[in-house]
């Protein structure tokens, strides 16, 4: 990316050699080389947290499709997460490409069937395969890819549509914008790399840990933060709840789609 890293404080060039993970801020003492002045806990931490998601995902994957994939889009979920915690923004850099990599992902990916099942029995009836059979597999990846294209990049759409009508409806009722255009594209993000149905949770489990959050932190503030103004970085939370929903989610979901005998 561009421009290269940069002390903060000073806007020295960081050098390769003192841009490693975690080991260059321990090797350096937590500051910077050019002006002494200290670096932000921050960037070991996230570095630390990257390096964790990238363990649990080849624990629960294996060194797989699946896992690379899903080590790729927590990189993508934590990157936006403090970012959005920090700046209230989600970067376009970030979400746009997410999608794609998303669309690619279901498209090249036949683990990301076994990983949930049930979101995509729409693509084995379009596709007229099914997934778990044996037969031809190269074929089956053949027709799958570009099926799996078309349905990730579905799934993506009606995530934004679903997103920007909430969005709608909640400027009719209060004549201000209440959900940030980012957060639309983040859940479309989400939508192309994991399907519908942990999408919607996603965005259950985000909506629910913003709320919780806003109303402690608007009690907490005895009378300081207005109740229905105080703004909220709902775009962390959604990428938290989609990191819950990777490595947890498929066992909520089952549990969900029982009570409609789903499953
Ligand atoms: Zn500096």
């Amino acid at each position: 990316m561009r421009p290269r890293s940069r002390c903060p404080r000073c806007a020295a060039p960081i050098g390769a050699g003192d841009n490693v993970p975690i080991l260059s801020w321990i090797l350096l003492r937590g500051r910077c080389r050019h002006c002494h002045q200290p670096v932000a806990w921050r960037y070991p931490a996230v570095e630390i947290a990257t390096a964790a998601l990238f363990l649990l995902s080849f624990l629960r994957f294996g060194l797989t499709i699946t896992g690379i994939g899903m080590a790729t889009l927590c990189c993508l979920l934590l990157g936006l997460a403090v970012m959005d915690a920090e700046t209230m923004k989600l970067p376009d850099a970030f979400t746009w490409p997410g999608m794609v990599l998303g669309i690619l992902y279901s498209g090249i990916s036949l683990g990301v069937f076994r990983l949930f099942p049930g979101a995509f029995e729409p693509l084995e009836l379009i596709s007229g395969i099914r997934i778990s059979g044996h037969g031809s597999r190269f074929a089956a990846t053949v027709r799958l890819t570009a099926a799996g294209l078309a349905v990730s990049a579905l799934w993506a759409l009606l995530a934004a549509l679903l997103l920007l009508l909430i969005r709608w409806l909640y400027f009719l009722v209060r004549h201000q914008q209440g959900l940030g255009i980012g957060d639309v594209k983040l859940i479309a993000m989400i939508a192309a790399w994991l399907g519908p149905a942990p999408a919607i949770l996603t965005l259950l489990l985000g909506c629910l840990a913003a709320a919780l959050f806003g109303i402690a932190s608007v009690v907490a503030s005895r009378g300081k933060r207005p109740f229905r103004t105080t703004r909220l970085p709902l775009g962390s939370f959604l990428c938290a709840a989609a990191i819950y929903t990777i490595f947890a989610g498929q066992i909520v979901i089952d549990w969900y789609l029982r009570f409609y005998r789903l499953r």
